[in-house]
């Protein structure tokens, strides 16, 4: 665990010293749980949003794009369920006063018990050794299966407070678990409460005139309330999806843990719309294709997993989590939810407007159900950054600091670096970058020795460094030189374009989708 906080401690300082995330309002002593992107960040993050959009929209016939208001007339709010249901159940500890989730301290009491089974696993691995089973371990040995009903025990009993939304038997469980404030370490447990996370304002410059409004939580609804717009005027099919990139606002109880928990936050969001009936058969479509999704970025199999919910939301008949290992351990990046025709017939009833599409194929007009997926985009900038994030000891007592994203997404695509700042190398060098920057995002680097350049580039991620010496005057050849090998080879200017275009393309990312 003190390991990966470290690793944690890294990334966060790496990311406000190379310029790519900066607390907001940092003059100010910062704003809790809210950040700015810097140059860096704000490349990175445009590159995530088009791997997303191109996956999504234009590998998709029948996906489209939206681009809704974060105003939303007040009504959606009540219709989608956010006014009366968008709560999390709060509980404050008397000595410290902190503030938690009630079910966030349970749920981070059941990992406490997944990590001692671990524990359990990795000392049989050592002694058995290569003949160790850990499967059968997992189904056999006495301690694990007492710790593993002990949870399933446990989620019984969290999913049962939660649906009969019973928040004096959540307090009760809080305390029959002898759950302690991760701070004061005591039990001095307020009562449970509701707490509704969206943000109002008031809308209108006439006092009195003045109507609540909310900072959308979602961007789902901006699309929910426009999919008979885009229906009729894309002349769409169903089943067809609107996609959509965009700010959402939680007031979040508890919000920590760097980029992970924003008040302020953006997501990716798409809605599917499908017959309904066949909800199942594009749920699994849609969780198998957005893990390809992740998966095709190479960082690993096992750094995924799905995680199905055992508390819907109020408007979903199927609901999994995509979790990625961060280094504080596996979380949500993305869901994946069954929103059954929830939203759209909770629009029709408020707005008496009809939302109903007429299916040619069968003749008849229904309201589709819908099948989402919702990533958010900070989290999967987190999740990309924490993971690229390398220290390589390179021997003789040397080391690097190197960020390993893929090409494709990293901020720079090339820095070009004279040798010298004379000898007419820095006017080669800009000539060199006045054609590579219709294509791509370069850096022109002068300052400092060529190897310490190479270092501040690799600790920005940029995939290759092309260094401009005396020899290139003669035959018009540069160096280039691979951010993960290390290794330099001589190639003419003239190929240059190519061989940046083939390494930092999106095709073979979305080849893999
Ligand atoms: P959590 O359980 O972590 O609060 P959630 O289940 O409420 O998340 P969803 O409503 O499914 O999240 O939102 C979809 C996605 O939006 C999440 O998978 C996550 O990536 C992102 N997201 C949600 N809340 C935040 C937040 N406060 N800060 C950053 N990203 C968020």
């Amino acid at each position: 665990m003190a390991v990966n906080e470290d690793v944690f401690k890294k990334v966060i300082s790496h990311a406000k010293e190379f310029g790519f995330v900066f607390p907001s309002s940092e003059i100010y002593d910062g704003l809790s749980a809210t950040y700015d992107y810097a140059q860096n960040g704000v490349e990175l993050k445009n590159n995530i949003k088009k791997y997303w959009w191109m996956a999504m929209v234009q590998m998709h016939e029948n996906i489209v794009g939206l681009d809704a208001a974060i105003f939303m007339h007040p009504s959606t709010w009540k219709a989608s369920g956010h006014v009366d249901a968008f709560n999390d159940p709060l509980i404050d500890n008397k000595d410290s006063k902190k503030r938690y989730r009630a079910d966030v301290l349970v749920e981070d009491h059941i990992e406490k018990i997944n990590g001692k089974i671990d524990k359990d696993i990795k000392k049989a691995q050592k002694r058995f050794g290569d003949a160790f089973d850990e499967a059968e371990f997992r189904a056999t040995n006495g301690n694990v299966l007492r710790r593993q009903s002990e949870i399933e025990k446990i989620k019984d009993q969290l999913k049962a407070v939660q649906e009969n939304e019973d928040l004096e038997a959540f307090k009760q469980l809080i305390e029959d678990l002898g759950i302690v404030c991760p701070v004061s370490g005591s039990k001095n447990w307020t009562e449970v409460r509701q707490f509704n996370l969206m943000f109002g304002t008031e809308l209108g410059s006439v006092a009195g005139d003045a109507a609540t409004i909310y900072l959308r939580p979602e961007t789902a609804q901006g699309i929910f309330v426009n999919y008979l717009n885009v229906q009729k005027t894309g002349r769409m099919k169903i089943p067809f999806g609107i996609a959509q990139i965009g700010k959402a606002f939680r007031n979040e109880i508890v919000a920590r843990q760097f980029i992970f928990r924003m008040r302020e936050f953006e997501q990716m969001e798409m809605q599917f719309f499908i017959k309904p009936g066949t909800q199942e058969k594009w749920f699994e479509y849609w969780k198998e294709t957005r893990m390809k999704w992740h998966k095709s970025l190479g960082f690993g199999d096992e750094a995924y997993r799905f995680h199905d919910h055992i508390k819907m939301a109020h408007y979903a008949d199927n609901a999994a989590d995509i979790e990625f290992k961060f280094p504080f351990g596996f979380k949500e990046l993305e869901g994946i939810h069954s929103r059954t025709d929830f939203d759209l017939s909770q629009h029709e009833a408020h707005s008496g407007k009809k939302l109903r599409y007429f299916d040619p194929e069968i003749n008849e007009s229904y309201i589709p159900y819908v099948v989402e997926t919702s990533i958010g985009l900070d989290r999967m900038f987190l999740a990309i950054l924490s993971t690229a994030l390398k220290e390589e000891d390179l021997g003789d007592g040397k080391s690097r600091v190197v960020l390993n994203i893929p090409p494709a997404l990293a901020p720079v695509k090339a820095a070009i670096l004279p040798l010298v700042k004379k000898d007419g190398l820095p006017e080669k060098a800009r000539e060199i970058m006045s054609v590579l920057k219709f294509d791509h995002n370069c850096q022109y680097e002068e300052k400092d020795t060529v190897g310490k350049r190479y270092r501040r580039q690799d600790a920005i991620g940029t995939p290759y460094c092309i260094t401009v010496d005396h020899q290139t005057l003669e035959d018009n050849t540069v160096t280039i030189r691979d951010r993960d090998t290390m290794e330099q080879e001589r190639v003419t200017i003239d190929d240059l374009a190519n061989i940046i275009a083939k390494k930092v393309s999106m095709t073979s990312l979305l080849m893999q989708n």
